[in-house]
């Protein structure tokens, strides 16, 4: 039993959603004609209230695209450092929009409206225009933290007050979702776009969505074209997706709860420094120095069929998902309180 904890991307489909991606009624979508993928953006749509989604092959595609319909060449976005789209995207932000990101230091990732409102740029002609602010929930790099709407409204109506945009890098929303019991559609209202990917907890082989207007996913469709993006018969991809929202969504909660039984069992152990909130699905812990170093404790969980992640010399990540069952968790448990 190969043990694979480094990311919920690891998923791989089940019967269920093979059976569904088979049966796919499929055309080619750069003429708007594949059935499965506009079913898949039309229910995503419906289901955050927004008046249309754009479906990617992934969730950097929609995060970018986002941000290039929300600018021009020159402006500035505001972001936490510790956020996706800064970090992990290739540097996109600067190289296909030409634009400059502003790092702010939130909590545990997350902004709020006091803090974003000081790095808002007045009009003045030697400061940037700043044009967006990003969120991200939940947050990877900060152990899966989320927000709740009472922390949303607020950076929502100060956005719409300086007229900004507000995009939502909501790789994982579903997660945060399902912990504070809010819905996709009042969620929806606070924000201009939102990305959702359907291929990290929820379990799709491939996929995001860009949600937004109808004016705002007609530019992004032309963007999506020049970045690559325009799939022909992908339906059988989007019926994953589809197959994904209607049947795994409520079941998070579970890789939720596996996620705190792994963070108590590290918390007994001996070579655990601190270990970040758990939150949801995502465990990042710093080891002692004189106990392993991160890549020394990858190896040693290795040989024992368990692959994680070094996260940093001293931090391990581990992301639980669909796919680690309770067998599974049970000889995670073990393996760590042997080590
Ligand atoms: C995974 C992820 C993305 C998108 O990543 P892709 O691998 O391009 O699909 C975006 N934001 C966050 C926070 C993520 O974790």
């Amino acid at each position: 039993m190969i043990i694979d904890l480094r990311s919920d991307t690891v998923t791989k489909p089940s019967e269920a959603m093979l059976e569904a991606m088979m049966k796919a009624p499929v055309g080619d979508d750069v003429f708007n004609e594949d059935p499965a993928i506009n079913e898949l953006e039309a229910y995503a749509a419906e289901m955050f209230g927004k008046e249309s989604a754009l479906y990617c092959p992934s969730g950097t595609m929609t995060n970018q695209i986002a941000i290039k319909i929300h600018t021009q060449p020159g402006d500035e976005l505001i972001c936490d450092v510790n956020s996706h789209i800064y970090n992990y995207e290739g540097g996109g932000i600067s190289f296909n929009s030409g634009v400059q990101a502003k790092l702010v230091h939130g909590e545990e990732g997350r902004l709020s409206a006091g803090l974003i409102e000081g790095f808002i740029n007045p009009d003045l002609d030697w400061l940037t225009r700043t044009s967006l602010v990003s969120l991200e929930n939940t947050v990877n790099r900060a152990g899966g933290s989320y927000y709740t709407l009472e922390r949303i409204k607020p950076i929502s109506e100060l956005c719409k007050s300086k007229g900004l945009a507000l995009h939502l890098d909501g790789a994982r929303l579903f997660n945060a979702l399902v912990e504070t019991k809010e819905s996709p559609k009042e969620i929806g209202k606070y924000f201009d776009t939102i990305s959702i990917c359907l291929s990290k907890g929820l379990g799709a082989p491939v996929g995001s969505l860009l949600l937004g207007t109808k004016e705002q996913i007609k530019k992004g469709r032309k963007v999506r074209k020049v970045f690559g993006g325009g799939m022909r018969q992908a339906g059988f991809l989007a019926a994953a997706g589809l197959y994904a929202l209607k049947n795994n969504v409520e079941r998070l909660s579970e890789d939720h709860k596996k996620a705190r039984v792994l963070e108590n069992a590290l918390q007994e152990t001996s070579y655990v420094d601190s270990i970040l909130p758990v939150y949801t699905n995502i465990i990042i812990f710093n080891l002692k120095k004189d106990k392993y170093t991160g890549e020394a404790f990858e190896k040693k969980l290795a040989e024992n069929n368990i692959k994680i992640a070094a996260f940093g010399k001293q931090t391990i990540r581990m992301v639980t998902h669909l796919d680690f069952t309770d067998e599974m968790l049970a000889q995670t448990v073990k393996v760590l309180k042997q080590l």
